[in-house]
């Protein structure tokens, strides 16, 4: 297993394309300190969510490289890799299975009880309550539709559960009303504080504790600095 004694979190002159004639990222660095969170900012499509891919190796980086604790992440296992991260992503994908297999999964073991309170603290434990099948409700096909906003907060919950060393969260706000969005962001600044976080963010406003901020623009840093400073 990958040990994770510190989390710090090492992008070094990350160069990376998904199709070859098209270059996304053009020589990235930056440090998340350990427990410290850096917050990334940026327009559409500038390779924020590609730095999320590449840290938890859905692709391979090329050039440069991203370590973990100053081990290089080709050298571990995807499995090891992923068991010590956990995800809350733009867009949520879940199982087709129960809500209760979604929320446990990455925490074999997890009791009903643990399940039920990561629910409470992602905010979604009413809604899965009133469902006539509560937590055995099916997700996905011929089960409940949920809302993006909910699916990304059936996600929290599941982050909330495995309690990794390191986070990463990439903020879908368009998923979430003002009240859901203020009330999440509560439970998230709880679950980063002290543990490696990468955030990426639409707003500068949620990144006010951030260690350091990012600002992307097609594939670079262009800027980078405190809340205070930006
Ligand atoms: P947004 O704020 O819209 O989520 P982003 O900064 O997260 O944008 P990325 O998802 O990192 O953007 O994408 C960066 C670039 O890589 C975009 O131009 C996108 O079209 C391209 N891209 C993303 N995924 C793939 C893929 N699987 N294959 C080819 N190109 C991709
Ligand atoms: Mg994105």
């Amino acid at each position: 297993a990958l040990k994770v004694p510190r989390g710090e979190v090492v992008f070094d002159n990350v160069i990376f394309a998904y199709e070859p004639a098209r270059p996304i990222l053009h020589g990235v660095s930056f440090r998340i300190p350990p427990g410290g969170t850096v917050a990334v900012v940026g327009g559409s499509g500038s390779g924020k969510s590609t730095l999320a891919r590449l840290l938890l190796r859905f692709y391979e980086v090329g050039g440069g490289s991203v370590s973990i604790d100053g081990q290089d992440i080709r050298s571990v296992s995807s499995h090891s890799l992923r068991e010590a991260i956990g995800v809350v992503p733009q867009e949520a994908l879940l199982f087709n299975d129960t809500i209760a297999f979604n929320i446990g999964y990455g925490r074999s073991g997890a009791g009903m009880d643990e399940i039920i309170a990561a629910a409470k603290a992602a905010h979604i434990h009413d809604l899965i309550d009133s469902l006539p099948l509560k937590y055995d409700t099916p997700v996905g096909e011929r089960g409940v539709m949920l809302s993006g906003g909910e699916k990304q907060r059936i996600a929290l919950a599941r982050a909330i559960l495995k309690n990794p060393p390191l986070l990463i969260f990439d903020e879908a706000t368009s998923a979430l009303d003002t009240a859901s969005e203020q009330a999440i962001q509560k439970e998230l600044d709880q679950l980063s504080a002290n543990r490696t976080t990468l955030v990426i963010a639409h707003r500068l406003s949620t990144v006010v504790d951030a260690t350091e901020i990012l600002v992307m623009e097609r594939g670079r840093i262009i800027e980078r600095g405190t809340h205070a400073r930006l």
